[in-house]
């Protein structure tokens, strides 16, 4: 262990921190071989093995006089967690925190055009797992960390502490991380805002960008549906097999749509959206959606079903993913199952879905049962100094960019914190087009040095706007 961090470190050099300020392309420089040295450290989860990043990540902490930590959740498993402290007493304000995970999901090795964990560069792109999730955040809120560490030592007191969490086990549900953390080490992290991952910086077919800000997320639940019949040998053909139910009942279930619901944060959303959007009958489609009349909601909310990523955030959407049934092809099995993935809107009842589909089904034999059940977290407010220093911090990378609230289809750590009483926010601070965002969980995930240049600039003036007086 101790010679893989050495060689890493030789690899990203020494750090070096002058008190004033450093360019923009020594920032990027820097930031390029951590982010390599990050990606190369693989910490696909299972089984993670964050430690050795946590230790990488602590180590640069160090080596800036950053006061810094690794916690060990399981052995091979850990967060690290740095801290520069602000003012003292009355007037100091309450932490604030950049926090991103360390744990990667699989590849498909023979999908990738490169190695995905050798972090390649090639013409101003770099290519590897965990380049746009969430390896590049993590460093890009390390270099807000030494920004902000400067100004320190120059003289500056920051208005509050600023924390920096880097933790394990996201792709997996936090276990091992953030609900590790919460629940052992509270006082590491307790904090009145949190900058995490689950937003977008998109950049439109017409070349402008806007940013999602993550401030609301569906919560996931996991349903099995069972139909019964009567077995036998396959022989005999049997009225009521429960195969051929479970089909009948999956095809209600593919067409079933759940009632379109508007939220305080989707309503923003699409009001804010329709003013940038360059197609006219979408923008259109979403000032009706935002306009509270129920027709012109309806009216809305049908053209923008074409767009299943907005679909997404109109309604509690439900997924069927896995099918089981049978086991000879000579043997009519007793009964069959498949699984439903829901996602309810917050506020929403996955126990309301379920009676929905049951309804819509009709068929005594085929029965329901939520085997996993979600739980629901507080959206966050846009009416605060969080808000507002995201705004401003955005328009200072790009005068043109629009800040928009976004309830996220996905689920984050984010939902640990705000029950917690964080308030979280999820960004990703990187202007990609859609093509490069879907590449998060996919094959040659990358991020352009462009944007990374973007997203380090983003994330530190975020940082400066809450803690520099
Ligand atoms: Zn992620």
């Amino acid at each position: 262990m101790r010679s893989r961090l050495l060689s890493l470190l030789l690899l990203v050099g020494p750090l070096v921190l002058p008190a004033q300020a450093v360019s923009p392309d020594q920032t990027l420089h820097d930031a390029t071989a951590q982010l390599q040295a990050l990606i190369r450290i693989n910490t696909t989860n299972p089984p993670g093995n964050e430690l050795a990043a946590a230790r990488f990540l602590d180590s640069l902490f160090r080596g800036a006089g950053i006061e810094s930590r690794v916690y060990e959740s399981a052995p091979g498993r850990g967060a690290v967690v740095a801290r520069i402290r602000g003012r003292r007493g009355a007037n100091a304000k309450s932490p604030v925190i950049l926090m991103g995970h360390l744990d990667v999901v699989g590849v498909q090795r023979d999908q990738w055009s490169v190695d995905p964990f050798a972090a390649v560069i090639a013409d101003s792109v770099l290519t590897g797992r965990g380049a746009i999730d969430d390896k590049g955040m993590l460093i890009a809120n390390l270099q807000a960390m030494l920004a902000l560490q400067r100004r320190v030592r120059g003289g500056t007191t920051l208005t509050r502490d600023v924390i920096f969490v880097a933790n394990a086990d996201e792709e997996a549900g936090g276990d091992l991380g953030m609900g590790w953390l919460l629940k052992e080490h509270p006082d590491a992290i307790r904090a009145e805002y949190a900058l995490n991952e689950g937003g977008r910086t998109r950049i439109m077919a017409n070349g402008r960008k806007y940013v999602a800000l993550q401030m609301a997320e569906k919560v996931s639940h996991v349903v099995t549906v069972t139909a019964s019949g009567p077995d036998g040998h396959a022989s005999i053909p049997l009225a009521g097999n429960a195969i051929a139910r479970l089909g009948r009942a999956l095809a209600v279930i593919g067409a079933h749509r759940e009632p379109t619901v508007l939220t305080p944060v989707t309503t923003r959303f699409f009001a804010a959206l329709a003013t940038i959007w360059p197609e006219p009958a979408e923008a259109a489609a979403m000032a009706d959606v935002a306009s509270g009349d129920r027709a012109r909601v309806e009216r809305g909310a049908a053209v923008l079903a074409a767009i299943p990523t907005l679909d997404a955030v109109l309604r509690t959407g439900i997924s069927p993913t896995i099918l089981e049934g049978g086991i000879r092809s000579n043997v009519i099995p007793r009964d069959a199952k498949a699984t439903l993935n829901i996602r309810t809107l917050p506020g929403q009842s996955i126990d309301s879905t379920v009676a929905r589909l049951q309804r819509a089904v009709g068929d005594p034999r085929v029965t329901f049962a939520v085997t996993s059940r979600g739980e629901d977290s507080p959206a966050m407010s846009a009416e605060n100094e969080f808000f507002a220093a995201v705004e401003r911090a955005a328009r200072r990378v790009d005068p043109t960019i629009v800040v928009v609230p976004y309830l996220s289809t996905g689920a984050t750590d984010s939902a640990d914190l705000r029950r917690a009483g964080i308030k979280a926010y999820g960004l990703l601070p990187f202007p990609l087009v859609m093509s490069d965002e879907e590449r998060m969980h996919g094959n040659d995930e990358r991020l352009p040095l462009s944007a990374f240049r973007f997203g380090i600039q983003f994330v530190t003036g975020i940082a400066e706007q809450l803690a520099v007086p």
